[in-house]
């Protein structure tokens, strides 16, 4: 198991365009493998290359946090959406904070498994807005920045 650390917003590494991958690599395999060790022990439920600062177009999905079934995916693109969902989001590399965001409510997304076969992943609800957040990261956008109000600190909402 091997931890990367997360780089925190106003790392400029967080606003840059990731690069399409060619071919799965050795390299690579350990990026994922660690970057799904990185996600589980963080307690996040996504996690994509540039928090960790490697400008590669892959995310790691996990809604359950179980580690069962992670999604992983290579050059993901959204393909169709439909519907509207509005709730809390928030973001490994925005610690300690959430915000409101309006995203859709399904999402199907086109990608590369980690065989670089095709695949097709569809997601409603917090997968939906998973898929959203995390391919957001490959072009540099954070989510504070659709953010409806205020950012509010995650600690008072708690019970
Ligand atoms: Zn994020």
């Amino acid at each position: 198991m091997a931890l990367r650390n997360i780089r925190q917003i106003g790392d400029s590494v967080l606003n840059k365009k990731c690069k399409e991958i060619k071919e799965m690599t050795s390299r690579l395999e350990v990026l994922i493998e660690d970057m799904l060790d990185t996600m589980y022990e963080a307690q996040g439920v996504g996690l994509a290359a540039p928090q960790v600062g490697v400008l590669k177009r892959v995310v790691v999905i996990d809604v359950t946090q179980e580690a069962n079934h992670p999604i992983v995916l290579i050059n993901p693109e959204i393909i169709e959406t439909s519907g509207e969902q509005t709730g809390e989001e928030g973001c490994l590399s925005v610690m300690g904070k959430s915000g409101i965001v309006t995203r859709p409510d399904y999402v199907k997304v086109r990608a590369l498994g980690k065989d670089m076969k095709p695949i097709e992943v569809e997601g409603t609800q917090l997968l939906a807005r998973a898929l959203c957040h995390e391919i957001d990261h490959l072009d540099g956008h954070l989510y504070v920045e659709k953010v409806q109000g205020e950012l509010h600190d995650v600690t008072e909402e708690q019970e």
